[in-house]
């Protein structure tokens, strides 16, 4: 049975304090090693490692030597996506430099116990013991395997950021499949005949805090910066938990059915199918790419193999004779060719579930992985930084 690894990031805020000098000496050796990098024009982590290990231990005596690994994979890491950027034109600065406060640990510096919500970090004065404050979304790591980390200090206390993993095995394609069929104010998803259509009410969310927010910047306020990035806080968890409630589901429907796959559109033809502008202004890809996320890695952690299938036309061809559909009154649809008649999205669903066919009887039989975004799977440094939104010296 072919089996998979699903890496997750998770966030906990850490009760208790770490001292300010880890965050500050970290930031002095990723900076010295920037500068030697970008001075010899360094992108590999073991050449920087041999090059200033030595030197650096020296420098640091008090502090464990594998913060000096990783303050090495960090400088190549930001030096190389600096270079990136500089190629490009879109780097500001001469040269890399990094300011956040920001320590990236490896499975000898820290580990995490999710049965007792305890972290130990090793500093250069011993170990230090903090609780993780955790919620119910925590619960999913229990029995994952923990591997990189960061330790963030945050405008309102320490987080930890770490990677877990699980190593599912995926059932074989089958054909059995729920496919499902995001748009701005629903969700549809099934295996032919029972489509379920969920009204995320979404639009109404966003509007209400879209208003929220003009009230407040046009009334004349000292400083209005806090409750607005406040209203965005709320906003986003409040998408955020209809998202996953949403992703609960369909995975609850493909156990019911006993499905081996989920299908998902491919985003990268969004733009064309939803043409309408009015739509693509309010209805960010964000949004999209944010619950296909949550659906594939619940899928995944489910046990059941995710695929990526074209979406063009899904909505306008005619899962039957794929001639084209016209309007036939309120959310439903007509094919003039073959007489099918139904509603909008049961079509959509069954032409992404025949796509899906279609491309496993062309034998494609390939692991498939989100054609836009690997980001949720890396466990590069590169890409964990771009999660913590960590900027490049730029
Ligand atoms: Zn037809």
């Amino acid at each position: 049975m072919p089996s998979e690894t699903v890496k997750l990031t998770a966030s906990f805020k850490l009760d208790g304090q770490l001292p300010e000098s880890l965050f500050s000496t970290y930031g002095e050796i990723v900076n010295l090693l920037l500068d030697h990098a970008w001075a010899e024009g360094i992108t590999s982590f073991k050449k920087l490692k041999a090059e200033k290990y030595h030197e650096l231990r020296g420098e640091y005596p008090d502090l464990p030597s594998h913060y000096l690994y990783t303050a090495c994979q960090m400088a190549c890491s930001i030096y190389k996506s600096f270079r990136k950027l500089k190629r490009r034109g879109l780097a500001k600065a001469e040269r890399p430099f990094f300011k956040r406060r920001v320590v990236m640990l490896d499975d000898h510096l820290f580990s995490a116990g999710l049965e007792s919500w305890e972290a130990s970090v090793a500093t250069g004065g011993g170990r230090i013991r903090l609780k993780l404050l955790h919620g119910t979304y925590h619960e999913k790591f229990k029995g994952m395997r923990v591997g990189q980390a960061w330790l963030v200090k945050g405008k309102d206390g320490f987080y930890l950021k770490a990677v877990f993993s699980r190593t599912v095995g995926l059932p074989e394609p089958d054909g059995r499949a729920v496919a499902v069929d995001v748009n701005e104010n629903n969700a549809a998803f099934g295996s032919g005949n029972s489509i379920t259509s969920i009204r995320t009410g979404e639009r109404a969310i966003r509007t209400a805090y879209f208003l929220k927010r003009r009230r407040l910047q046009s009334a004349p306020r000292l400083n209005e910066r806090p409750l607005l990035a406040k209203y965005r806080g709320r906003e986003r968890r409040r998408i955020n938990d209809l998202y996953h409630r949403i992703a609960g589901k369909i995975t609850a429907e493909a156990r019911r059915v006993g499905a081996s796959a989920v299908v998902l559109e491919d985003l990268r033809n969004l733009r064309k199918k939803r043409s309408s502008k009015a739509l693509n202004g309010r209805l960010n890809r964000w949004s999209f790419r944010r619950l296909q996320s949550i659906v594939d890695y619940k899928a995944r952690l489910a046990g059941l193999s995710v695929r990526y299938v074209d979406a063009r036309g899904t909505s306008s061809l005619c899962p039957t004779c794929g001639g084209r559909l016209s309007p036939n009154g309120y959310r439903l649809v007509r094919c003039p060719a073959c007489g099918l008649e139904g509603d909008r999205d049961a079509v959509a669903v069954r032409n992404l579930l025949r796509r899906c066919q279609m491309d496993v009887g062309a034998s494609s039989v390939r692991p498939e992985s989100p054609p836009h975004d690997r980001r949720g799977e890396g466990m590069k440094v590169n890409a964990g930084l771009e999660r913590l939104g960590i900027s490049f010296g730029a």
